[in-house]
């Protein structure tokens, strides 16, 4: 039988507050050829490329990007909230719907030049994207792309990374919040 990714989100209406449909990717994440077949399909156009480095945000992109960086035998590094990484770092405000927020990584993760894919569950504004291709850039690396398994495509988000020169990659597209 032929699997549907799509199927394997499940929707939370009004989670957390009212108004926003959750896309809950635990059901996915739960399901060994789901899993298997959202990491292949993420990881599908960089198959043979060098890739040196996963950045993946916290927290459901350490799941994601950890799976993807063991396939594309690359590095993993975390991209954090504020407070939560023991060595130097850098840090970068990012905008969240209300305000602002902060995201850390640590300065040596990443050494200029080296070929970087950014990992995340969801894209929907790209506030926290863009975030975090400013940080990866920050420190010198070269960002190969930003890959997303949900685009929530009317918040313009996949667009908004595009524009700073990144390549998106999506696995499939809700509409509205
Ligand atoms: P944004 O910065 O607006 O692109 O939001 C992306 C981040 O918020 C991701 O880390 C997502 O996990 C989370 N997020 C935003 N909207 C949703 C949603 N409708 N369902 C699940 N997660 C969401």
């Amino acid at each position: 039988m032929t699997l549907d990714l799509k199927d394997t989100i499940r929707t939370i209406p009004d989670y957390p507050k009212q108004g926003i449909m959750f896309r809950d990717i635990t059901t996915l994440l739960g399901d060994a050829r789901a899993f298997r077949r959202a990491i292949d399909e993420l990881v599908q156009p960089f198959a043979g490329t060098k890739i040196d480095k996963v950045a993946g945000i916290e927290a459901r992109g350490f799941i994601l990007g950890g799976a993807v960086a063991h396939q594309l035998s690359a590095g993993f590094v975390p991209i954090r909230k504020k407070g939560k990484l023991p060595h130097t770092k850098v840090s970068i405000a990012y905008s969240l719907e209300y305000g602002f927020d902060e995201m850390e990584m640590h300065e040596d993760a990443v050494a200029p030049g080296e070929r970087v894919i950014l990992v995340d569950d969801l894209i929907a504004t790209g506030g926290t994207a863009e975030g975090a291709v400013g940080l990866l850039k920050k420190i010198g690396a070269d960002v190969v792309a930003a890959c997303f398994v949900i685009d929530l495509q009317d918040l313009g988000g996949a667009k908004k990374i595009k524009a700073m020169g990144v390549p998106v990659r999506t696995l499939m597209s809700f509409g509205g919040h």
